[in-house]
């Protein structure tokens, strides 16, 4: 296994050492590992003289826009031609934090015909057997930590810069929740530590990502959790709901509603929350756990989506708000057993 791994990093080194115009992808509604990884990767290849883009499927949250180089990048859903033109022009694709391609939305098309080489750095379970070298990890906090980690592994962690490590910094700091999850592994702290060395302010980055909220969107958790919660102690469940006409009383903004589904979580009991909010036609669903609560598979045996064992999203088409709510409530007795408050605790 671990054979196989130094061969993958070799492969990559080659791949990357040998090709002179690198196209980096990430997943449709990217988050701050996403844009964080990406930018990061973006960075450290433009320090070795690469031709370097980062694509992605749409828009991202205003809370990662500060982010150096951030204006550099090409979102598809608003630079059609310019993606397409990178696209056509590039000697390799590096696809990061998904695990297949139809959750670049859009671009799956485009990406699948396309011939070109594709490595895969990311950390969900059970990548698609499409990328032609994978560097694929469930048990790291995050991509950032696969993409420090290669960048170690081929030698090239003289090109680490400055902006790299504050990319990277960001995404280690939002998908473990500033520190909070998914980071007992000693690693994860001495990644932060070494990119923490290059003198970056992680108060500055903490404030710019987790203080830097709209009023609308502090009164719309007000209003979620204090009037749009429903908590079943008995399955040590709450699920919350969000309409668009609620949302567009709050001046809903992308990324307003970030965070709010981890809430219900710091609930004595509470070990599994999710989040249902309308959009133009589906509904957007948010699962979060503790413990042994495999969200992932509990969202794509009864929905459809997929993620991580304690956080994973989807959407449901078929079925309006009310039906969605409804058969969420009715699949929570087959999990009683692990949603016990008491379960292993
Ligand atoms: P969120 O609730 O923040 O949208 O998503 C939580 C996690 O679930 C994401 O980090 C991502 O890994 C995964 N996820 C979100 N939406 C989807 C989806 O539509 N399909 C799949 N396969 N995974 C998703
Ligand atoms: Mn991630």
């Amino acid at each position: 296994m671990q054979n196989q791994l130094q061969l993958n990093f070799k492969q990559i080194k080659n791949l990357i050492s040998n090709s002179k115009n690198i196209c980096i992808v990430t997943h449709f509604n990217p988050d701050g590992d996403a844009i964080g990884s990406s930018l990061g990767l973006y960075h450290i290849l433009l320090e070795m003289g690469k031709v370097v883009n980062v694509v992605t499927p749409n828009e991202y949250p205003e809370y990662l826009i500060w982010l150096p180089a951030n204006h550099n990048i090409v979102k598809y859903s608003l630079q059609k031609e310019k993606t397409h033109g990178i696209i056509n022009s590039t000697n390799l694709f590096i696809c990061i934090d998904f695990n297949e391609l139809k959750r670049t939305g859009d671009l799956f098309e485009i990406l699948g015909k396309n011939r070109v080489k594709k490595i895969l750095i990311d950390h969900h379970p059970n990548p698609e057997n499409i990328f032609d070298v994978q560097i694929s990890d469930i048990s790291v906090s995050s991509t950032v930590e696969l993409v420090y980690e290669t960048i170690i592994q081929c030698g090239f962690e003289q090109f680490i810069s400055l902006n790299a490590a504050i990319c990277l910094f960001t995404g280690l700091l939002t998908d473990t929740i500033s520190f909070s999850v998914n980071c007992s592994n000693p690693r994860t702290f001495e990644i932060a530590a070494k990119l923490l060395s290059f003198g970056i302010d992680k108060e500055e980055i903490h404030r710019k990502v987790f203080d830097n909220f709209s009023a609308n969107r502090m009164r719309l958790l007000g209003y979620t959790l204090g009037k749009k919660m429903v908590i079943l102690p008995e399955f040590g469940t709450a699920y919350m709901w969000l309409t668009n006409d609620e949302l567009k009383d709050f001046n809903f903004q992308m990324g307003d509603s970030e965070g709010f589904v981890n809430y219900p979580l710091s609930i004595k009991g509470v070990n599994f929350a999710a989040l249902f909010m309308e959009r133009k036609d589906y509904i957007k669903i948010s699962f979060r756990s503790r413990r042994n609560i495999p969200v992932n598979k509990i969202i794509s045996t009864h929905f459809s989506g997929g993620g991580h064992k304690n956080a994973a999203g989807g959407e449901e088409y078929k079925l309006n708000m009310e039906e969605t709510i409804k058969k969420f409530v009715s699949i929570l007795p087959q999990y009683a057993e692990i949603l016990k408050p008491s379960y292993n605790l």
